[in-house]
């Protein structure tokens, strides 16, 4: 057990449960988040970081250098923004902002970032190498990672080349307190949104052969997209679609002129991706004009598959154990379907994103709201444990890399 680096995190405990409490009651959206950038630039000014941020986002990099000469250089990430839906914790620090929470943990992300960055820089004699912190808005379906990387806030530019490796943490209410989980290769899905128009022509409800009805139409397509899943794809490279939404008609006697279908897709390889996202259009199409009417598809582009590096995620179990014991960590059998936008990092630096398990002590975690639920809720006393592991991944990666 790395005792010195957990001691530390605990005494840093406090500073996180203040930053993390003020960054919750503030929640923001989207990829500007002024007031989040604020309290961590104030929460880190006495460190000796070097800061670079803009043009497109709030994002952040701050700069660690070792002590011990130049080497290798690691990145940690930890993303800013909030959700646009009510808070209902009945926390004394909820949300003030109406229709914004913090219910993905983003707030506990940032406290145990900064908590790295304390520990990093009370120990940066003994680093080789240097350490770059990314606090990042723009998460949750803004591509802000992407911003940042375009931005050459990371590297690959004028600031020096892209870091060796990366890693994450992502809370998870719904798992054992303080269990430490990832995978190597796919952790989490690409997602896309979908968005079918069926264009027919409306008319009386009661002259149907008049008309080119939609409604039949439309659900006949999402019938279809189900047994398109299950009969065109590879059942071990899963991908899912669901229609979540369907929106047609004004009354009980009209048959509209359109209707439109609204969801998601997701695939776990660049391959099936395409090739779902090419069936969609095809069948969509096919079975309109079957009827006579037609079906124009949208398809929004969201985030890649999220592919952890076999060596980063060994490196990271290795950490995971020598920090917190035998039982700390567990190898998730299968990927995730959510998706994530740390993914564009990895696409361009081998690391890995962890899950850490933020259930209360003893709380019937399979049962506790998850991510995304009003009534989400982060146990602080993890935190440290977090931090710890950030800043060990970051230590020992500067040390030897992931061998
Ligand atoms: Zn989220
Ligand atoms: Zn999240």
């Amino acid at each position: 057990m790395d005792v010195t680096l957990i001691d530390a995190a605990r005494a840093a405990a406090p500073g996180m449960v203040t930053l993390r409490r003020a960054i919750h009651a503030e929640p923001e959206l989207g990829l500007h988040t002024p007031l989040t950038r604020d309290k961590v630039r104030a929460a880190l000014a006495h460190l000796p970081l070097d800061w670079r941020e803009g043009p497109s986002t709030t994002g952040l990099v701050a700069t660690l250098k070792g002590g011990a000469g130049t080497g290798r250089s690691v990145l940690l990430r930890g993303d800013m923004d909030a959700l646009p839906m009510p808070e209902e914790t009945g926390l004394d620090f909820a949300s003030r902002m109406p229709g914004v929470m913090h219910a993905c943990g983003h707030d506990a992300h940032v406290a145990m970032l900064a908590g790295a960055a304390e520990l990093l820089c009370a120990r940066a004699d003994l680093l080789k190498g240097e350490v770059r912190f990314m606090f990042q808005p723009g998460e949750e379906g803004w591509h802000g990672a992407r911003f940042m990387l375009d931005d050459g806030l990371l590297g690959g530019g004028a600031h020096g080349p892209l870091p060796d490796a990366a890693f994450a943490l992502h809370v998870m209410p719904n798992a054992p307190h303080g269990l430490i989980a990832g995978r190597a290769g796919p952790l989490l899905a690409a997602a896309d949104q979908i968005e079918i128009v069926v264009e027919g022509r409306g008319g009386h409800a009661s002259m149907p052969h008049q008309t080119l009805d939609p409604v039949p139409v439309a659900c006949e397509i999402v019938t279809a997209l189900q047994s398109l899943v299950t009969r065109r794809f590879d059942a071990h490279d899963p991908v899912v679609v669901t229609i979540s939404r369907i929106e047609a008609g004004s009354a009980h006697n009209v048959i509209p002129d359109r209707a439109t279908l609204k969801g998601t897709m997701r695939a776990l390889s660049p391959e099936h991706r395409k090739r779902l996202r090419e069936s969609i259009r095809q069948l969509a199409g096919g079975i309109a004009a079957a009827h006579g009417l037609r079906a124009d598809v949208t398809i929004l582009e969201g985030f890649p598959v999220t592919v952890c590096d076999p060596a980063a995620v060994a490196f990271g179990e290795g950490v995971a154990r020598e920090m917190f014991g035998e039982a700390a960590f567990h190898r998730l059998e299968a990927p995730i379907m959510g998706a994530e936008d740390f993914a564009y990092v990895l696409e361009k630096v081998p690391g890995a994103m962890f899950f850490l398990g933020v259930s209360h002590k003893g709380d019937d975690w399979q049962n506790c709201c998850g991510i995304h639920s009003t009534k989400m809720m982060v146990d602080e006393s993890v935190m440290p444990q977090g931090a710890a592991l950030l800043a060990g991944l970051a230590e020992r990666f500067l040390e030897r890399g992931f061998g």
